[in-house]
């Protein structure tokens, strides 16, 4: 069995007196056991970035760049053993797994162009003799806390930027697919990151806890689930921290009358269903405005019935496992509490059967879904894909606006106007038209609204700089060169 330690000043670490279980969810058989970091670990790994800073702030823009274009080249070159680590502890297809990569690779092209990124703005003679100029400096030590279901690309949403802005960083993964991250460390370290300025540590809320009350960690950045990110804003905040907290998501796809029916059903299938539901920019319910209803449910039947789930290595499979066997079974019992509570159950992903001890579940399709149904107020996050029946495009935009989460949503139509009025009615952080799962790409930054993100920046991208600096201001005046001791040669008539 793996013994998954952290990775601090460049050395692996662990004193593993607290262990966590990782499974293959796709045997379900435990294959590694995860040190849960104690407080005194995570203050060495801080200790570690802090006396990493001075050096790695004091390092030139191009020593920099380097850095990030080789760790860029080396991401493309180990591209499939990313993917293999990833479904080896996540479950989701190795395609899905190397698609991962390439959008965690898109942060580090961004960061790659630091020069430009960081260069501040210069005011002349803003009164006489007088200059004003900006710079953006790092912030120092900062940190990221990232969950289980994008292991690479979310911890690649955060670091590109922060180390590109001159910050040294701790990582603490996902305690339920913490190895990827090792592999990051390995990539940093061989594109030739100085020890100490990347550091993992894992664990559990002790970990976290830590992190938000050390003293020498400037800034959190945080992606997981909404209870989650409310303490982790709150508490950061509170101890002086910057803190960036993405939470979790219900996201609507409307489909109007004149939609593309078949684009429609397409896209409905693989953002519900894709990596097993366990996206925060999935599709968890579709809401169909007028009679177009009927046709699509059945159009969203059909395909479910052809969808292929099985072990993430087998290159047939379309849809891995999910995460654990009690995410399984909880995401399993809103089927029964839908049907309870009146939906119809149009196809019951329980009756599917699985070989072995993997933590499968077929895919299920909720119809006649209303706004008080517990499938339909709880981020499932699992392949449960809701269609909530609306009348008229009032009703479907009030379903989002009036939802407690903010971070995606998507609109299928033909007509231009309505999807340009959707864009400027709905509240949601990202739109999609006619794209079903919109996330930014890497030169856009990536962020809900509502319960959706706790504080004001937005992750990646130029809001990732903004977040990962901090502005100084220089006013400065020199005298008249005309009037030096020393005679430059200035006419004193100018
Ligand atoms: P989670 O909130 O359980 O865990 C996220 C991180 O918080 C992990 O590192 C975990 O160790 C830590 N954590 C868990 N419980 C804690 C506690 N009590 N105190 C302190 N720290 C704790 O989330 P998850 O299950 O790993 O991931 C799924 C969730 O993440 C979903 O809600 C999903 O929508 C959300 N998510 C959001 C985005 C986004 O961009 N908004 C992206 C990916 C995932």
């Amino acid at each position: 069995m793996n013994r998954i330690g952290h990775v601090i000043a460049g050395k692996t670490a662990g004193a593993f007196e607290r262990v966590g279980p990782v499974y293959n969810p796709a045997t379900g058989e435990q294959t590694g056991a995860v040190a849960l970091a104690s407080e005194s670990e995570v203050d060495a790994a801080v200790a570690a970035a802090a006396e990493a800073f001075p050096a790695w702030r004091a390092t030139s823009l191009s020593k920099r760049t380097e850095i990030m274009l080789a760790f860029h080249h080396l991401l493309v070159d180990n591209r499939q053993r990313l993917a293999a680590a990833i479904t080896a502890e996540h479950g989701k297809v190795l395609s899905d797994a190397a698609g991962e990569v390439t959008r965690g690779i898109e942060c580090v092209e961004f960061a790659s162009g630091l020069s430009h990124l960081l260069k501040g703005g210069y005011n002349e003679q803003v009164s006489t003799g007088i200059d004003v100029y900006e710079i953006k400096q790092p912030l120092g030590v900062v940190a990221g806390i990232t969950p289980f279901n994008f292991p690479v690309m979310v911890p690649l949403w955060m670091i590109p930027n922060a180390l590109a802005c001159g910050n040294t960083f701790v990582l603490k993964p996902s305690e339920k697919d913490p190895s990827p991250s090792l592999l990051i460390a390995e990539l940093l370290a061989e594109a030739g990151l100085p020890d100490g300025v990347f550091n993992v540590v894992h664990g559990d809320a002790v970990a976290v806890n830590r992190i938000l009350d050390h003293p020498d960690v400037q800034a959190v950045s945080f992606v997981g689930s909404t209870p989650i990110a409310r303490h982790v804003y709150e508490r950061g905040t509170q101890a002086g921290k910057r803190v960036q907290a993405l939470g979790g998501a219900k996201n609507h796809m409307i489909v109007l009358p004149d939609a593309d029916l078949d684009l429609a059903a397409d896209a409905a299938v693989s953002a519900a269903y894709g990596s097993a539901g366990e996206r925060c920019m999935a599709v968890s319910v579709v809401v169909p405005v007028g009679d177009i209803a009927g046709p699509l449910v059945d159009a969203i039947a059909k395909r479910i019935a052809h969808l292929q789930i099985g072990d993430g290595t087998d290159p047939a499979s379309e849809m891995g496992p999910l995460i654990t066997r009690e995410h399984r079974d909880k995401v399993a019992s809103y089927i029964g509490l839908a049907a309870e509570e009146g939906a119809t159950v149009v196809v019951d992903g329980r009756e599917e059967s699985f070989a072995g001890d993997g933590f499968f579940l077929g895919v299920s399709l909720l119809d006649g879904v209303t706004p008080d149904m517990q499938a339909y107020r709880d981020e499932i996050f699992g392949p449960v894909l809701s269609v909530v029946r609306a009348g008229t495009y009032d009703e479907a935009l009030a379903l989002v606006n009036d939802n407690p989460y903010g971070n995606g949503t998507a609109i299928f139509t033909r007509d231009g106007g309505a999807a340009r009025q959707f864009q400027f009615d709905v509240q949601a952080g990202m739109v999609g038209v006619n794209v079903p799962i919109p996330v930014p790409a890497g030169h856009f930054s990536f962020g809900g609204w509502k319960d959706s993100l706790f504080g004001d920046s937005h992750m990646y991208g130029p809001e990732g700089i903004h977040f990962y600096t901090r502005t100084k201001v220089v006013t400065s005046r020199w005298p008249d060169p005309a009037t030096s001791q020393v005679d430059l040669g200035f006419p004193s008539n100018r």
